[in-house]
């Protein structure tokens, strides 16, 4: 079932969802040569803590922190680190907060420093993406329109949509129905409603869409190696089309604001599955 939220229960989760954008902010604005992502976590935790809010993932079936960090080939999930990010890297930064009795979730994807001209075409297609997807939320608008939204635009630019992993609804809690995938033909899925809160997440990769978890059983990879990106935002369905709840202040205008989750279970927390 999918649960659509109440006028007053919209509140609250654009209060948790503000949170969640004020520290993807805080971290973006951190990311520099030398950070690590140990760094990242910690302030991310004080910032959520501050804000009166539990971070949604520390903890959660054992996973250590606050924020998945994702370094170039991660695709999700990765585990804080006192690696240090350094001039060229990408790093993929995904937080969830529970705040009031809801939950926030939201993710990016940051260069450090100079980055090359590729991977920089990889960062703007896939948060495009998701704006293509976001561009598609409407009262009556099916599901797959929205992963269609994706691949059409991933693929027409050369990469590949991840498949492993899906957005989802989100709500009092973090994963609810319907599952969003980043791919499939339009027209198909339940019909969005106003009051629907979804949190849409295309993963593109370089390379081949296929992703492997690493030893740690948390860090997706990419199978080949090559570069992959992740970019969310949880949006709410409403008379006008999407309202956008995770809209960062450093983000440019976007034309649709307020106008219009491995094969492996544990894999499966903050990015939902697809159903086989
Ligand atoms: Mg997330
Ligand atoms: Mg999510």
């Amino acid at each position: 079932m999918i649960v659509c939220k109440s006028a007053s229960e919209l509140v609250r989760m654009r209060t948790a969802n503000a949170l969640v954008a004020d520290v993807l902010g805080a971290l973006e604005a951190m990311v520099l040569p030398g950070v690590t992502t140990l760094d990242l976590d910690a302030v991310a935790e004080s910032l959520v803590r501050e804000g009166g809010a539990e971070p949604a993932f520390k903890g959660y079936r054992g996973f250590p922190a606050t924020v998945c960090a994702s370094v170039n080939e991660e695709v999700v999930h990765g585990i804080p680190s006192k690696r240090l990010l350094k001039a060229g890297d990408i790093v993929s930064l995904d937080v969830g907060v529970l705040l009031d009795g809801f939950y926030g979730d939201s993710a990016l994807t940051v260069p450090v420093g100079e980055i090359s001209v590729a991977a920089a075409k990889l960062l703007s297609v896939t948060e495009q993406s998701l704006e293509r997807a976001i561009s598609a939320v409407r009262v009556g608008a099916r599901v797959s329109d929205l992963g269609y939204a994706v691949q059409h635009y991933v693929e027409a630019n050369g990469y590949s949509v991840v498949r492993e992993f899906v957005g989802h609804g989100i709500g009092a809690k973090l994963h609810e129905e319907p599952q969003i995938p980043n791919y499939g033909q339009p027209g198909q899925g339940p019909r969005l409603a106003e009051g629907m809160v979804l949190a849409i997440e295309p993963m593109v990769n370089v390379g081949s869409a296929t992703v492997k978890i690493l030893k740690d059983d948390w860090t997706a990879v990419t199978s080949d190696g090559n570069l992959s990106a992740h970019f969310e935002h949880t949006v709410a369905v409403t008379a006008e089309g999407a309202e956008v709840l995770t809209r960062r202040s450093s983000e440019s205008n976007h034309d649709g604001d307020n106008l219009s989750v491995t094969t492996t279970e544990h894999a499966s927390m903050f990015t939902v599955l697809p159903e086989s």
